[in-house]
């Protein structure tokens, strides 16, 4: 009707007659219109069960397989959710500003768990005094560090108003191989005493890592997990997921959604209890079976998550190092120095003094 309308012909005498009625219809079909053709343009799918990939072609990327590693993601494009409904974290977002003023309302404590045993408690100054900076700033923060070099925090480094420290002693055998089977093992039982009587949420992080932005209340979420930045926007059959049947860890061809990095996880404290402890059999499982997963500590991460969707995933602003795989992000707020190392040429990392 309202089309016919506007196809009618000039009147005798050759203007056209609009009542106030019909250009009101007009008006709101020519929005609609516009509606629609910006919306096919700017929405992202999230009803895929695939990562999305980033827009490709982008002036100055580098190649990888796929995608672009460091090509720019414009704001609009970023995804903001999973394809189960999950918030994606990207810290400067409208979202996360709403979820850190809703968090921020409540009082919550929330833990950070690091291990430091044999050489890694050289990390610990260094990740410690970065998350007085960076991590929940201003919040309820107790540390936990499971270590067997307590000196290695001597002189105490100054804490601020509602933030503590606790040292767990363990007595470990040093080394990536061996702790790689026992860290998910140390973790569940540190989580289920003391940590879960005393925080709400927890984060386990490695401690080769430096926090350089904000990382604030937008990343509290039941079961929170982070998204690997080598392996963002890359296709699913690049995903290092195990695929040797015989493991705890192997994942199917057609399960996965994303790939997700070891270095930074969380939740409430009983989820990440039961991740945990979940791993941690998984883990032993396979040594009894005298199988080992490709990705270590990380495939057993991966396997559960896949049973186990997080209810928050963070982007890899998260967990971030430079190398030439990995994804551009917009801000870098914590990154792996360790990985790092790992991804430089020998000659490079030789006159590292991160390294
Ligand atoms: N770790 C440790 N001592 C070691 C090896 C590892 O304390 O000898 C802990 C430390 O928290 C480290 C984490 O285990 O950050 C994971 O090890 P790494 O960072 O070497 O593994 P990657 O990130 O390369 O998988
Ligand atoms: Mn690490």
């Amino acid at each position: 009707m309202a089309l016919f309308a506007l196809c009618r012909p000039p009147s005798a005498a050759g203007r056209v007659k609009v009542t106030s009625k019909q250009l009101v219809l007009y008006c709101l079909l020519l929005c609609l219109l516009i509606y629609f053709l910006r919306g096919r343009k700017t929405s992202v799918p999230v009803g895929s069960a695939r990562p999305l990939l980033h827009p490709l072609g982008m002036d100055g990327g580098r190649e990888v397989k796929g995608r672009m590693a460091d090509a720019w993601v414009p704001k609009k494009q970023r995804p903001m959710q999973t394809s189960w409904g999950a918030p994606l974290v990207w810290g400067d977002s409208s979202n996360s500003e709403r979820r850190r003023a809703e968090f921020m309302q409540q009082e919550i404590r929330t833990g950070l768990l690091v291990l430091a045993v044999g050489s890694y408690a050289k990390f610990l100054r260094r990740f410690l005094s970065s998350a007085e900076h960076h991590f929940l700033p201003g919040g309820m923060v107790t540390y936990y560090i499971l270590t067997d070099s307590p000196r290695a925090l001597e002189p105490p480094i100054k804490l601020g108003p509602d933030r503590q420290l606790r040292v767990v002693p363990v007595a470990e055998m040093p080394g990536w191989e061996r702790l790689s089977r026992r860290r998910m093992a140390l973790l569940a039982a540190a989580i289920k005493d003391p940590i879960g009587n005393e925080v709400e949420y927890v984060f386990c992080a490695d401690v080769d890592q430096e926090f350089m932005a904000p990382v604030g209340e937008e990343i509290l979420g039941d079961l929170v997990a982070t998204l690997h930045p080598e392996l963002y926007g890359m296709p699913r059959r690049d995903f290092p997921y195990e695929s040797d049947e015989i493991s705890a860890a192997s994942v199917d061809q057609d399960e996965g959604d994303y790939y997700y990095t070891s270095e930074l996880y969380g939740g409430l404290a009983t989820e990440v209890y039961h991740l945990t402890r979940a791993c941690s059999l998984l883990i032993l499982q396979d040594q009894e079976g005298g199988v080992r997963a490709v990705g270590l500590e990380e495939s057993y991460l991966n396997r559960y998550l896949i049973d186990h969707r997080p209810s928050c995933v963070l982007s890899p602003e998260y967990s971030w190092w430079d190398s030439a795989l990995a994804t551009e992000v917009p801000v870098r707020r914590l990154v792996s120095l360790g990985r790092e190392c790992n991804a430089m040429d020998p000659q490079k990392r030789e006159n590292s003094h991160n390294c």
